[in-house]
């Protein structure tokens, strides 16, 4: 899960981005509205935490923009202006939530998973191929009701995957849903955790099939 987090003040900016790591999330960060834009127009992510007081151009600006594009991305503003007007014209504009400062990480985190919830397949958690099923919220994978250990970048290339089940998906789509701008991935980053992630899915009867120049492939036929 990839999430954009705009925000200006960086202490609070580095602080919501390490929680949200610790959380398995890939966190970009960008500290004003201009850059927001950019990166809205121009990467997917799965969430955007979006404040409103932003040098170069206003939060609200940055929503209008992205909701003229037709984008349905979960929005989460949080921001230190509390007025009922603040409030109401946000959500007019299409943000999703809500989040006055000051508050609490935890309380933050709890919003991010309810917007992730409702963003990924409207009310249904759980993502399955054939024996093996993967809840969304808990990043818990089970093959046959047996819990299968994968490790955080592991679940993040499954969670892809699962997402367009079915549809070949290519080293690029993996490379963005799996790492943020200011992570260092070295050239075979994907294929080391793609033979880790094939050795144990093997066992399971889970195949991710090469498709020569287009990317991979899950499958769970012979
Ligand atoms: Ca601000």
């Amino acid at each position: 899960m990839r999430i954009l987090l705009v925000e200006d003040d960086e202490i609070l900016s580095d602080g919501i981005s390490k929680a949200l790591k610790q959380n398995g999330y890939a966190v970009d960060q960008v500290a004003n509205g201009y850059d927001a834009d950019c990166a809205l127009r121009a990467d997917n992510f799965d969430l955007l935490i979006l404040d409103l007081g932003l040098p170069s151009m206003d939060g609200i600006e940055v929503l209008k923009n992205l909701r003229s594009r037709m984008s349905n991305l979960p929005v989460l503003i949080v921001t230190a202006r509390d007025t009922l007007d603040d409030r109401v014209i946000g959500l007019d504009y299409g943000a999703d939530d809500y989040l006055t400062k000051p508050f609490d990480l935890p309380e933050l985190e709890a919003r991010v998973r309810a917007l992730l919830r409702r963003g990924l397949s409207k009310g249904t958690v759980e993502l399955v191929f054939g024996s093996l099923k993967y809840d969304t919220v808990t990043k818990r994978v089970t093959v046959e009701d047996k819990f299968l250990e994968l490790s955080a970048k592991e679940i993040s290339m499954l969670e892809i995957f699962l997402q367009r089940s079915g549809a070949v998906v290519s080293k690029e789509q993996l490379l963005e849903h799996m790492y943020s701008w200011d992570e260092e991935v070295s050239q075979n980053a994907i294929e080391v955790n793609m033979h880790r992630l094939r050795k144990k899915l093997e066992p399971c009867g889970i195949f991710i099939r090469t498709i020569r120049g287009l990317g991979y492939l899950l499958d769970n036929s012979n």
